[in-house]
């Protein structure tokens, strides 16, 4: 079976893939070079492979230890987040950072060294990774931990895969008294009310987020909804609540997402949404899209791109409203764009993109060159202001781009596996 980015861009070629069942058994015999892949939930070419082979690690899906005392876990790589909160919630643990779906593996998840909401109190995933062991092409098997190997931890924690393969990690929890979380959302009418509201919530929230409308223009540039939340303290009066899962069922040949559907939809969620505190469930808080598997199908055939910059703090108020004003004049643009900003914390990883600033990402249908020519204006504005693109999210950054804003990315190649590469890889290094 083929596998695919979560943006399904067409791909002509696809790798040979093999799925690995064994942890201790070695590297497969297959064409190279290699590449791990977990769930593909990575957006562009970073979890592709097309001149060699794929080795898909869904089936190393074992737990190896769990202290419920402690919230430290041991697993497979090929182990979801999903099947981690499953084990752990009612245990009272929780993912000490989560990014926005269940549906990707721990190995994934380090080799992106994803973010969350609480990146300004947690850091990034990579932050919480005690220990992992990596199996290089050499047949070596190598524990990294801070005391031993902590450079080539420090290239494999957002290392992109390229380090050779993740075959288990130990990660820290944290500590819930429920599954719930309380929510506090307040509606904005425009971009510069999100800035001042973030900076406030910010002290004393461990969650932030805000859901803006990027098509809004003028006087409501930038509206939004800002939620902020916390793991719930409370034992008692807890609602009920059960997961009602749906799915996209065919593959509409063109995509359902157009200018009018998108101006509707955004414009209806903004003024549906109530200012407010309330106790929501943990899925519903930090998953809203796993309510809807493959929602990646209403794209059409085409496929999507998502274009997630980070701007620095000095340059993060001015260069998001050039950045929507662009978007805006394109008539291109996405359901709502998600706004977050970082906190200070070093990068655990040589490669990790999370740093002090804001975040913006956005999903935009695939318009081929039309859709390509806004990317290269919203770069010049990234690029200017110093800012990064997301390498998870990425299928289309210019090679100069990527080594300007990851500079540590000769020191890395160091590190880097000979016999593993990505399209990825290839690309940003042509
Ligand atoms: C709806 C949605 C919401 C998202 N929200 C966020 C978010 O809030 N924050 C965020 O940071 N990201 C977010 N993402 C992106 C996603 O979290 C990352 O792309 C994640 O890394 C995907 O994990 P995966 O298991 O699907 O890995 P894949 O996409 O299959 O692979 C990702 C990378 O990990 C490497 N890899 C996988 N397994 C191993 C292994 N065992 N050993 C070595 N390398 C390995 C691959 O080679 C590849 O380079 C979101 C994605 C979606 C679809």
């Amino acid at each position: 079976m083929a596998l695919h980015a979560w943006g399904r861009l067409p791909n002509p070629h696809n790798a040979n893939t093999v799925r690995l069942h064994d942890r201790h058994a070695d590297l497969p015999n297959v064409t190279l070079p290699w590449l791990a892949h977990g769930c593909g939930r990575s957006y562009g070419d970073v979890c592709l492979n097309r001149r060699g082979s794929l080795l898909h690690t869904i089936n190393l899906d074992h737990f190896i230890d769990f202290n419920p005392a402690t919230g430290i876990l041991r697993a497979e790589a090929g182990v979801t987040l999903r099947a981690i909160l499953a084990l752990v919630v009612p245990h009272g643990w929780f993912l000490a950072v989560t990014p926005g779906t269940r549906d990707v593996t721990l190995g994934g998840a380090i080799a992106n060294d994803v973010h969350g909401k609480n990146h300004h109190v947690a850091g990034s995933f990579g932050h919480h990774v005690r220990q992992l062991e990596i199996l290089r092409s050499t047949g070596e098997r190598l524990r990294c931990h801070a005391q031993q190997h902590a450079e080539l931890l420090r290239a494999t924690i957002g290392g992109l895969g390229l380090t050779g393969l993740i075959t288990w990690a130990e990660i820290a929890l944290i500590p819930i008294a429920n599954p719930f979380m309380t929510v506090e959302t307040t509606r904005f009418g425009h971009i510069d009310n999100f800035w001042a509201l973030n900076a406030q919530a910010e002290t004393c929230w461990p969650y932030t987020v805000a859901w803006i409308d990027c098509l809004a223009q003028g006087k409501r540039q930038g509206r939004g909804v800002f939620m902020t939340a916390a793991h719930a303290a409370t034992q008692e009066n807890l609602p009920d609540w059960r997961e009602k899962p749906r799915n996209i069922p065919f593959d509409p040949p063109v995509s359902l997402v157009n200018s009018l559907s998108l101006r509707t939809f955004n414009a209806l969620y903004w003024h549906k949404a109530r200012s407010g505190t309330s106790l929501q469930h943990h899925v519903p808080y930090f998953y809203p899209l796993d309510a809807i598997s493959r929602w990646n199908r209403i794209y059409g055939s085409a496929g999507f791109y998502q274009y997630q910059c980070v701007l620095p703090p000095d340059a993060m108020c001015a260069g998001t409203t050039s950045l929507l004003n662009r978007i805006a004049r394109s008539g291109q643009g996405s359901f709502l764009a998600v706004l977050k900003t970082f906190g200070n914390h070093p990068p655990p990883g040589m490669l990790s993109f999370p740093r002090p600033g804001a975040t913006l990402a956005l999903d935009f249908p695939n318009h081929g060159q039309r859709t390509l020519a806004l990317f290269t204006e919203l770069d010049a504005i990234v690029r200017d202001a110093g800012g990064a693109i997301y390498p998870a999210k990425d299928a289309r950054m210019p090679a100069s781009l990527f080594k300007s804003a990851f500079p540590q990315w000769e020191t890395f190649s160091q590190w880097m596996d000979p016999a593993f590469s990505s399209d990825f890889w290839l690309r940003v290094n042509s």
